[in-house]
């Protein structure tokens, strides 16, 4: 199967997923899950939390004022959002934009962990503390788990665990999260430093 073949029947998994707590919600609400988008051989990896309501709307990931963040610390390192792949744990929207819950993120996580062995990123970025916990509990990071505070802008070394190869091996960085900074100037400039980083990645 191609990537684009393998990453559509996640697609149609998760459109499918009757048993999630959110699904209810998708379905009531009249939105759609977000999947991911971008290059399916990106260099590059950007993990967030869940949908907010702009991104259920669309389907889309990080299109509302997240987003625009987003994308401003992209051109702000002169990568092309083209380029890389965009994602989240949770592919649902939790109500109210709440924290999502430690069941919602085992349900939709190993989607995620499909997403990354298909892909192979060199880079793989979260945004945020939930995806930051999740990555560094899945692969092997555990000891090195601290608050975001602490971990944010530094780049540590991941392995993926497919059984079926030797896995891959990629770069892992935490950001803060782009919402985080829609109001506050320091994380703004502190993301801005951050994201340096990747150019000496890619
Ligand atoms: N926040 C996220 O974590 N993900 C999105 O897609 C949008 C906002």
């Amino acid at each position: 199967m191609s990537k684009t073949e393998e990453l559509k029947k996640i697609k149609d998994e998760i459109v499918g997923l009757t048993t999630s707590p959110l699904y209810a919600e998708r379905v009531a609400n009249k939105v759609f899950p977000v999947i991911g988008e971008g290059n399916h051989d990106a260099e590059i990896m950007f993990i967030g939390e869940a949908p907010g309501e702009n991104e259920a709307k669309t389907g889309r990931p990080f299109c509302g004022r997240a987003g625009k963040v987003l994308d401003e610390l992209l051109k702000s390192v002169s990568i092309n959002r083209e380029d890389v792949y965009v994602t989240n744990v949770v592919k649902d929207r939790p109500p109210k934009n709440r924290d999502p819950f430690p069941e919602e993120i085992s349900i939709y996580a190993p989607f995620l962990d499909r997403q990354i062995e298909i892909i192979k990123p060199k880079v793989v970025a979260t945004l945020g503390r939930f995806s930051m916990q999740y990555i560094m509990n899945r692969y092997d990071l555990e000891w090195d788990i601290a608050p975001i505070s602490v971990l944010h802008g530094k780049v540590f070394k991941g392995r993926t665990l497919s059984t079926d190869s030797q896995g891959s091996t990629f770069v892992f960085v935490p950001f803060y999260h782009p919402a985080a900074a829609i109001y506050n100037q320091y994380l703004l400039d502190t993301l801005k430093i951050d994201f340096q980083v990747l150019k000496t990645l890619i």
